[in-house]
């Protein structure tokens, strides 16, 4: 019976890998679209003078600065490998999938609930609650849009 049991398990655990295996060569495979931009643009915003802008107001950064003087969002390039800093950049994840309007996938809610247990625990089911009412309302907002339109 143990024998059985170990050829299971050693079963399953071959199916595992080579399901990884699989994927990996299929995730390796994939070439991602560039920048929704076009070429031109993408130029532009690669070359060395280019003034960085913040995401969210759209006013110039200095390269150095870890937060927008103007809206305070966290816009510094290593904001996320500064363990005080990187507090703000993860709330303003957070607070986007539970108070803002933001793209609506599979990708996304499964990032937001994976994202939200590693980092609130056993309280991400509250978490869970503000983002179901998010995803409900932005979708009530896209239906009447289309009704409008
Ligand atoms: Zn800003």
């Amino acid at each position: 019976m143990p024998e059985t049991l170990l050829a299971a398990i050693m079963t399953v655990l071959m199916a595992a890998f080579l399901l990884v295996v699989a994927l990996s060569r299929w995730a390796a495979k994939i070439h991602p679209k560039p920048d929704p931009w076009d070429k031109d643009v993408d130029t532009a915003v690669r070359q060395p003078d280019a003034v960085p802008i913040c995401r969210k107001c759209l006013s110039p950064q200095f390269p150095t600065s870890w937060f927008c003087p103007e809206c305070g969002t966290a816009v510094g390039r290593y904001n996320n490998c500064l363990p005080y800093v990187y507090v703000f950049s993860i709330g303003e994840v957070f607070t986007a999938g539970a108070w803002r309007k933001m793209p609506v996938n599979a990708l996304t809610i499964v990032g937001f609930l994976l994202a939200s247990i590693s980092e609130y625990l056993i309280f991400a089911p509250v978490y869970w609650v503000r983002l179901w009412q998010n995803l409900f309302r932005i979708r009530k907002e896209l239906f009447a849009t289309l009704v409008d339109q």
